[in-house]
């Protein structure tokens, strides 16, 4: 079958939702030109202004990262070592190698370093799931280490699939506060927050697969241990579903609820958010304790003080991030 782009050199992927079928310059060229959408309808980065690439070693963020890098962007990656045995490892391995193979900027946050236990024993010590404990603290630490390092904004490899099961399970919980902050482009809604972004909501989980087998991209294939609990593969399963019926069901969930989003009035609940100061760590918090606390804080004591790095006041990502630049 030959390309339904160029016409002339052999398909390497059917996209049934654009009622297409393109050869790997085509594939290469529709991928840049659907981040490069995204990037300029929500505004998320100049051409000039560095962005932290949050990366975990798996082909979006690791895809996300190559796009970027290729598209002309300053970028520094930044890794949480969650501590959980054996993936985080290769995710650690997986993602330096990347780094060096480009020589691209790099920061490592190995939380069993920081708090003297990974995401498991965060998760047991505050009696919450991994995934709960797990993105918390991702979360905290690529805000605190993009504000520590000048950054004002991150991009994460979340891709149409993740946005599109998202959206299904928190309309299924009508979770309306988390409705109204579900978006590519989450502004800055605090001195001390970064903007955050997600260049690749306009494509699907099997086009960044293909994407990073083209561009021979080694990546961690095997899932994080602690995904079998996380719901979101049910919803992408029953996506999927949907999508092998009718295709492009996905895409239009999606995109025809962010269309649809200013209509509604969703997303000006965030504004309203009053923010403090966390007691503990100073971060901002619509509480006292902010969630990060939450989950580090019983870990933090039920450890012996000698195995726990101590740091009263400053956020724990704020503690000399190391960048490993390979230029130096
Ligand atoms: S599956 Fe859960 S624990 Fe594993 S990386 Fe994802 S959020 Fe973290
Ligand atoms: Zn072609
Ligand atoms: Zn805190």
């Amino acid at each position: 079958m030959r390309c339904k782009r160029c016409r002339s050199k052999p398909v390497v992927l059917k996209l049934p939702r654009h009622h297409t079928a393109l050869c790997a310059d085509c594939f290469d060229h529709y991928v840049i030109d659907q981040v490069g959408r995204a990037i300029r309808h929500y505004r998320m980065f100049r051409r000039e202004e560095p962005v932290l690439v949050a990366v975990s070693g798996g082909k979006d963020s690791l895809g996300l990262w190559d796009l970027l890098d290729r598209m002309g962007y300053r970028t520094t990656g930044v890794h949480v070592q969650q501590g959980i045995d054996g993936y985080s490892r290769d995710s650690e391995t997986t993602t330096r190698a990347f780094a060096e193979a480009r020589r691209l900027p790099l920061v490592v946050h190995d939380l069993a370093r920081e708090y003297g236990g990974g995401v498991t024993a965060m998760a047991e010590a505050s009696r919450r799931s991994a995934c709960s404990a797990c993105g918390t603290v991702k979360r905290y630490a690529f805000n605190t280490i993009g504000r520590e390092l000048g950054f004002h904004v991150v991009a994460t490899g979340h891709n149409l699939d993740d946005e599109a099961a998202r959206l299904l399970g928190n309309l299924l919980h009508w979770q309306v506060d988390y409705l109204s902050k579900q978006s590519p482009a989450l502004p800055s809604s605090h001195a001390k927050l970064v903007r955050k972004v997600k260049p690749l909501f306009r494509l699907t989980e099997r086009e960044m697969a293909a994407y990073a087998v083209l561009r021979k991209i080694e990546y961690v294939i095997d899932e994080c241990p602690m995904s079998h609990d996380a719901n979101s593969l049910q919803y992408k399963a029953a996506l999927n579903q949907l999508e092998q019926h009718s295709p492009g069901t996905k895409q239009f969930f999606y995109l025809e609820f962010l269309r649809r989003q200013p209509l509604a009035g969703v997303g000006a609940a965030a504004e309203e958010v009053v923010l403090n100061e966390c007691v503990r760590c100073g971060e901002p918090t619509t509480g006292t304790l902010c969630g990060h606390c939450r989950v580090v804080e019983p870990l933090r004591q039920a450890r012996p003080a000698e195995t726990v790095r101590q740091h009263e006041g400053p956020p724990a990502a704020s503690v000399a991030p190391m960048v490993v630049d390979w230029d130096s």
